[in-house]
């Protein structure tokens, strides 16, 4: 390997560690190499010529399989925390926005969740750029 050619490191070990740990539970192999901003093909590569990181890839793998089989489909936490998008996931999430909706509809004070508060400098300091600009 000659010093100072090829691609950054940027699947380092603390990327590798982090990469199973997604896979683990139950992220897909390329959701969890977007997070990462790696390639999907990396890991596969890295794989074919380190036994040792394609036996934690083939671990990690196979635990994820059994975290996706043991979730719970239907529920919100589900579509929000494991990004699925089955069918009654996506449903249970359309159906909590409606009741959300339907619930604060008439109540400008309800929130599901804490919304943070306009800052007053906020909107004069917007005012003042668009003021500045002549
Ligand atoms: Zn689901």
């Amino acid at each position: 390997m000659t010093a100072g050619r090829g691609r950054p490191v940027t699947f380092d070990e603390p990327a590798q560690a982090e990469f199973l740990r997604l896979l683990a539970d139950g992220t897909r192999i390329g959701e969890a190499a977007d997070k990462l901003g790696i390639s999907r093909r990396t890991p596969t590569q890295l794989a074919a010529r380190n036994r040792h990181f394609a036996q934690q890839l083939a671990d990690a793998k196979d635990r994820g399989r059994t975290a996706r089989d043991r979730r719970v489909h239907g529920l919100v936490a589900t579509y929000n925390n494991h990004a699925c998008r089955c069918r009654p996931c996506t449903a249970a999430a359309a159906a909590a926005r409606r009741g959300h909706r339907a619930a604060t509809r008439d109540d400008t004070t309800a929130q599901v969740h804490p919304l943070p508060v306009a800052q007053p400098h906020t909107a004069t300091t917007k005012f003042s750029v668009l003021a500045d600009v002549s």
